[in-house]
């Protein structure tokens, strides 16, 4: 029987890249979108084109009620989950003293309350099951900080956190858990910033180039397959060695 994939925030980015990756190595895939349907669609026709099953499933990650209803579908339609890839993640830059308590909770709530909501929902379908790979997006900003992004790089340091934890919990269930840190990807989360701070970026890669979004996906699919069996609670960090 197929395997079958959730991927959050799968409609754009590193998400979609996942998705199609997923899906060439034979899975299912449900792709999890907030707003924009247009591009989960093509997602998912994306992945079918690679001869597999794909939905998509309008659903805000902050939400509990909608993350249960969404994982109810997926098992409705599909009978298994096996893979879940917790991505869907947003900014709202500023410094310290002038970040409002709205854009903290907002990041904070859809990157890091996001991925406790779904890891919580499909776990237990994964414990039943006995098996079963999560793997949450991080950023090497979670590692390292960054000026302008205390609230980013805390939901994504306590994706970290969650991440270790969660292997240790759910090890003995054949339950592996990683996270994957990204460095400077080209997606419209990056796109937004000036050419001075991409450039500023590119010279502290040494591989000197930026990421495109298939080379954090192939990290996935690699944590996702069985090559990555005996692998839990680790930070994979994906940068062209930015980070180091
Ligand atoms: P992106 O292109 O901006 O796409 C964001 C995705 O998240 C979209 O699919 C969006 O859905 C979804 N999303 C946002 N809020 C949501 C919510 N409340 N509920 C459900 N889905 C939601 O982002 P990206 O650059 O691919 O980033 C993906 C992940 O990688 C994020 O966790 C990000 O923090 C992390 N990351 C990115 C970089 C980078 O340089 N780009 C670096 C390190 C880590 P809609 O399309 O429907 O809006």
């Amino acid at each position: 029987m197929s395997k079958t994939a959730i991927v959050t925030g799968g409609s754009r980015g590193i998400g979609r890249a996942t998705a199609i990756e997923l899906s060439k190595m034979g899975m299912n895939v449900a792709v999890i979108y907030h707003g924009n349907q247009a591009k989960a669609d093509e997602t998912v026709d994306a992945c079918k084109a690679n001869g597999v099953e794909a939905i998509a499933i309008k659903c805000d990650v902050k939400s509990m009620d909608e993350v249960g209803v969404a994982v109810q579908n997926v098992i409705e339609t599909f009978g298994s989950i096996d893979v879940l890839v917790n991505n869907a993640g947003v900014t709202k830059d500023g410094l310290l003293l002038r970040m409002s308590e709205e854009d903290f909770d907002a990041v904070v709530d859809t990157n890091l309350k996001g991925c406790f909501l779904f890891s919580k929902a499909c776990a237990a379908i994964m414990m039943k099951q006995r098996s079963g790979k999560i793997i949450n997006i991080a950023s090497i900003v979670g590692l390292q900080g960054n000026a302008g992004q205390a609230n980013y790089a805390a939901s994504k340091a306590g994706i970290i956190g969650f991440t270790k934890s969660l292997a240790k919990e759910l090890g003995s269930r054949g339950i592996t858990v990683n996270a994957v840190a990204p460095g400077f990807v080209e997606t419209d989360m990056t796109d937004v910033l000036s050419d001075k701070v991409k450039e500023a970026f590119l010279n502290m890669v040494p591989l000197k180039r930026v990421a495109k979004p298939e080379d954090i996906a192939n990290a996935i699919g690699f944590l996702a397959s069985e090559k990555a069996d005996y692998i839990t609670g680790q930070v994979l960090t994906v940068d062209g060695g930015m980070c180091m």
